[in-house]
């Protein structure tokens, strides 16, 4: 972090550096000396400071400047960085003034000019400026701020994407005083968020999730234009694959077009994963992933969705949405499924704003003391419940089916159980959402009675199983019609193993060379050991493939 700063203004350059030079002789260890010819100079060395979340101690400014004076700016200063401490530089006839200013700007100091001896006149004051300011400290920020509106569906898309890359992030509402700092530091008004701060003080206004990570540091252009393997999908079968690909010495990156973890990293706890008899939650089971990946030399790209896939001879070309491409000598497809959408009048409307599909880790402080409904009975939503029953005053598992028995695991319909704020609504759907700025109330139906009534919740989060995305390897990779993709002794008769004269390998599509993993695959198992180990085995293939299979 860098030092506090010390904020010295005043507009004749001669005494304006005579201040700067003798805070520096004595202050220079601790503190950052910033020197300003102008009010307007001064304020915007300050709004830098600001969006950059640094801190300053205290501010120095002369009373009499022309455009904007002494008074002026440090009113303009005490909005952004109301615990710097006030100290302004007077000449003798101005004192009746400054000591008036005491009360308009909340002044600490005023200082006579000339100082000299600044042993004696300047660093006394200083010194008691600077003990008080450290007694009651504005913090500093190294993270990336947000500040946006509590209800806004593009501010709640920003956070989330944030989370899931696991960048550390400052959360401010337009309503907060720092948000509102950071606003005026930035030049902007509450119209104009989501605005995002980087930790360098780089302001972007509503940026898209490629935008995005680039400015926080997450790597979305690949260092090559060829690889031996390509994987699409960060979930637990495309950093399965991407692990021994990588540490197996085949040249590998993997392309992730939200952040890496897939499903399993929005899971708040998976307690039947290998070697885990406490159960990790899917962050941490990413994070280490991850960092595994990397280490044996995987390139891990993110905000690379990736949006068709040709064949070029013995080359598998990948097309990006900006219209760029990377090609490999192999493809492992993991791209998973994707939640559902449960279609109900209003519930579209809210999404973002109090619905949500998945669990939105983010959300649920937010949600302290309140009523929270989750539609869905299998272990994921089962999960959720047992996750925001810490928060929640009250936790309602929406489900249609007559018990959990069929579709959860037994270990968490015994948690659930167990748990007296945790309450099952069985033979039960939501047939509505309705609220003002966001979702208020929902209407909940009975499928034995068909009775209607309705509840009032600001918060509903949707698990209602998933389909594959795969629409964008139409006409060139076969799938089922669900849109899974076939591998192995599923698919049909494909022409081009025939000209291979062999069969498709086990998790090979009907493109040879072209593998897929994990849930994305037909009659997969949905669970994270089942992708993780299907991604390791597509690697092996892969070295089968490059070695005879072409
Ligand atoms: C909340 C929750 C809890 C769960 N709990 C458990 C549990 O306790 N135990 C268990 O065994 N299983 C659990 N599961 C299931 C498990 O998480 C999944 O089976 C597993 O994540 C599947 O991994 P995958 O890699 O095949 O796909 P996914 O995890 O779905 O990952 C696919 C990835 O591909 C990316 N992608 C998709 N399309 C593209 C594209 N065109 N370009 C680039 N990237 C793309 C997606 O953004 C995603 O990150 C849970 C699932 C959920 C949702």
């Amino acid at each position: 972090m860098a030092k506090p700063a010390i904020l010295t203004v005043d507009d004749d350059p001669a005494v304006s550096r005579a201040v700067a030079r003798d805070l520096r002789k004595q202050y220079a260890e601790e503190y950052r000396i910033i020197r300003a010819d102008s009010g307007q100079e001064a304020l915007d060395a300050l709004k830098e400071l600001k969006l950059r979340g640094e801190q300053v101690a205290v501010l120095l400014a002369d009373y009499r400047m022309p455009n904007m004076t002494g008074l002026q700016f440090l009113e303009h200063a005490m909005d952004l960085f109301p615990r710097a401490r006030r100290v302004l530089l007077t000449a003798y006839a101005d004192t009746d003034a400054a000591i008036q200013a005491i009360n308009i700007v909340d002044l600490d100091h005023y200082l006579l000019k000339p100082w000299h001896p600044p042993e004696e006149k300047l660093y006394p004051v200083m010194d008691a400026m600077l003990e008080a300011w450290k007694a009651a400290p504005d913090r500093p920020v190294a993270d990336v701020k947000v500040v946006g509106h509590r209800w806004s569906a593009p501010s709640f898309k920003v956070r989330d994407f944030l989370a899931r890359n696991m960048v550390s992030y400052r959360w401010y509402t337009t309503d907060d005083a720092e948000g509102q700092r950071l606003l005026a530091a930035a030049g902007l008004t509450e119209a104009d968020v989501p605005l995002v701060v980087t930790p360098e003080g780089k302001t972007m206004v509503a940026p898209s999730e490629a935008e995005l990570a680039v400015q926080v540091g997450l790597t979305t252009t690949p260092a090559s234009d060829f690889y031996d393997l390509v994987v699409v999908g960060g979930g637990p079968a495309g950093l399965g694959a991407a692990v021994y690909g990588a540490s197996e010495g085949l040249r590998t990156v993997l392309l992730e077009e939200r952040a890496t973890g897939g499903q399993a990293g929005q899971s708040s706890r998976i307690e039947n994963y290998l070697g885990f008899p406490d159960g990790v939650s899917g962050a941490q089971l990413t994070d280490r992933a991850r960092r595994q990946a990397v280490k044996f030399g995987a390139e891990l790209l993110t905000a690379c969705k990736v949006t068709r896939l040709a064949v070029q001879g013995s080359a598998r070309v990948l097309h990006f949405e900006d219209g760029t491409t990377i090609a490999a000598h192999s493809v492992i497809l993991a791209t998973g499924v994707s939640y559902r959408r449960l279609h109900a009048p209003g519930l579209e409307q809210f999404h973002g704003r109090g619905v949500y599909y998945g669990s939105a880790a983010t959300e649920a402080p937010s949600c302290s003391d309140q009523d929270v409904y989750i539609v869905g009975g299998a272990n994921s939503a089962g999960q959720a419940a047992m996750f925001f029953s810490r928060y929640a005053r009250r936790v309602h598992l929406v489900i249609r089916a007559p018990d959990l028995d069929a579709s959860m695991s037994r270990y968490l319909i015994e948690q659930i159980a167990a748990v007296p704020t945790i309450e099952v609504h069985p033979c039960t759907e939501v047939v509505g959402a309705d609220g003002d700025e966001h979702l208020e109330r929902l209407t909940l139906r009975s499928m034995t009675t068909g009775e209607e009534r309705t509840v009032e919740s600001s918060w509903l989060f949707i698990f209602i199983g998933a389909e594959p995305r795969t629409d964008w390897l139409d006409g060139v990779v076969q799938r089922d019609e669900r849109g899974f993709v076939l591998t192995g002794p599923d698919i049909a008769a494909s022409t081009e193993h025939v000209a291979l004269g062999r069969d498709p390998y086990h998790l090979e599509s009907s493109v040879p060379g072209v593998f897929a993993a994990g849930d994305v695959r037909a009659d997969s198992v949905k669970r994270v050991a089942s992708a993780v180990g299907e991604g390791a085995m597509a690697v092996s293939l892969v070295h089968r493939y490059l070695v005879e299979g072409q």
